[in-house]
């Protein structure tokens, strides 16, 4: 077996699960480059009151590493960084880690990775794992005025955990995933909450139970029972939810859209809220809203849901178009991220002096998400084109390792030097797939960050089952290998 040098970019979940799958199979030289102190990637990033997953916990956990002890049906954001942790503790992952190192330029050059830091650090390695994310670099958009503003303003993946909340006036912009759980977690906390909502959203009810320590016990005592819950919420999420999306006139999809126009029939009882809270765009055309208790919560006496467009941002708070002054004293901008960077800012330069900034001008694309034509021996894990929105990115990322690990099986047993999706294999798919967009419910006329530059969603437009079927196995006549 060739002796391969691997390094990993980024400790967030799929970066662990990166080294961990190396490691089992007996690769023993793996580097994690972690740019911040701390792994955990979005876990680690995004702190905000009420963050939680809403995606069930016993399905966003890893397979082999099912946890008996999550809190929640839908876990707070702490306990899943910590369940990282301690996942990446278990299996010697840790120590792989240099933390506070950014790779900040790649070059591929006489077969190998010339790799470069931010610490000074030049190592050549034979295989690189961006596992860099979806969604992590914010979106900050221009706010006249925002410099001006005396409270503490911040982006929702930047908290500023010293400035005080309690008793206080905040202002959220946004109506996101990310606005609605801090909305429902700080409405009974501050003296008065404004959501600046530019864009009504559907938000389908999910309860959220305590998981009582009688059934913690059970799951501990029987693994087996653990392993069946999992897997039967797994397929029930997959099998109707993605079934539904990819085919704007599913049964599936009136079923969702039905429970959302209940959810907000029967929850909102002032009729003008209820008409302003009321999207006008079908449900899960943007990344659908789950949540417990929001149409409760921002019917509170302290909440105010603020319609009209933001004019200006002003020392003592944000003016609307209507001329009315939100004063307020912190102020979040819960205005999404920017979903189409993925490992960059890091510079890459693959065959040929080519750069992956030149090779995506014109938008992102990977051969089934994982591998890009001309940057041969670099996989990329939740890149561009893959299963995102509601699903759990862990069983996408399981999968895509699990793929990649065929591809590194070739570079270890010497049936190639390098390897990379072929320019012809990488076009194909990419046309079948902005043709099967065509069809999505992601394109019935919202704006949301799964659409590109042309209104196509990026994702993957096809159904789970085939993400599963492609994952399998490479087709090695796709790729191009070099010996
Ligand atoms: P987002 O879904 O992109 O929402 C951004 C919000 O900011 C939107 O309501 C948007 O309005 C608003 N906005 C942006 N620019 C604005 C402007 N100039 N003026 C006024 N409003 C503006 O971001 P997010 O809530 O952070 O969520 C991002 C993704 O992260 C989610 O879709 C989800 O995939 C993931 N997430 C998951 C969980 C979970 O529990 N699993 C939790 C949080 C986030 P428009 O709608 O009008 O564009």
């Amino acid at each position: 077996m060739r002796r391969l040098r691997f390094a990993i970019i980024g400790s967030g979940m799929a970066g662990i699960l990166a080294a961990i799958r190396l490691r089992e199979a007996g690769h023993d030289d793996v580097t994690v480059f972690e740019k911040a102190d701390r792994l955990g990637g979005t876990w680690r990033e995004n702190t905000y009151p009420g963050i939680a997953c809403d995606v069930p916990s016993y399905v966003y956990s890893y397979s082999f590493e099912p946890n008996p002890d999550w809190s929640h049906r839908f876990s707070p954001g702490g306990e899943i960084q910590r369940y990282f942790e301690g996942v990446a503790d278990r299996y010697g992952v840790t120590p792989l880690v240099r933390f506070s190192e950014e790779v900040t330029s790649l070059e591929w050059r006489d077969g190998a990775w010339d790799l470069r830091t931010s610490q000074g650090a030049e190592e050549r390695f034979d295989v690189v794992i961006a596992a860099t994310g979806v969604l992590h670099h914010p979106n900050i958009p221009h706010f006249e005025g925002l410099e001006t503003f005396r409270g503490a303003a911040f982006h929702s993946a930047r908290w500023d955990h010293d400035v005080p909340l309690d008793g206080r006036r905040v202002g959220v912009i946004g109506t996101g995933s990310t606005a609605v759980q801090i909305a429902t977690a700080l409405i009974p906390r501050v003296e008065r909450f404004t959501l600046f909502q530019r864009t009504a959203q559907w938000v389908i009810r999910v309860d959220n139970p305590e998981i009582t320590d009688a059934e913690k016990e059970r799951y501990r005592t029987d693994p087996a029972k653990l392993e069946s819950v999992r897997a039967q919420l797994a397929s029930a999420f997959r099998d109707a939810f993605s079934a539904a999306v990819i085919d704007a006139d599913s049964p599936g999809i009136k079923a969702v859209e039905d429970q959302c126009r209940r959810n907000l029939e029967d929850s909102v009882v002032d009729p003008v809220l209820r008409e302003k809270l009321r999207p006008n765009y079908r449900a899960a055309c943007k990344r659908l809203i789950a949540s417990p208790d929001f149409y409760e919560k921002i019917q509170e006496p302290n909440a105010v849901l603020a319609t009209e467009a933001i004019e200006r941002i002003e020392p003592e708070g944000v003016r609307t178009a209507d001329g009315t002054l939100h004063e307020l004293d912190v102020l979040v901008l819960a205005t999404g991220f920017k979903p189409d960077r993925f490992v960059r800012p890091t510079r890459v330069v693959g065959v040929d002096g080519v750069d992956l900034d030149d090779a995506w001008r014109t938008r992102p694309n990977a051969y089934l998400s994982v591998s890009v034509p001309g940057f041969p021996n670099l996989f990329l894990l939740n890149g561009p084109n893959g299963p995102v929105g509601n699903f759990s990115l862990i069983e996408v990322a399981e999968m895509q390792m699990a793929y990649v690990m065929q591809l590194v099986d070739v570079l270890a047993e010497e049936r190639a030097r390098s390897v990379a999706a072929s320019a012809e294999a990488s076009a194909a798919f990419e046309a079948e797939r902005r043709e099967a967009a065509m069809r999505t419910i992601w394109v019935t006329g919202c704006r949301s960050w799964y659409l590109d530059d042309e209104g196509i969603p990026a994702s993957w437009t096809f159904t789970f089952q085939r993400f599963t079927d492609e994952m399998r196995a490479p087709k090695l006549d796709h790729y191009v290998l070099t010996s």
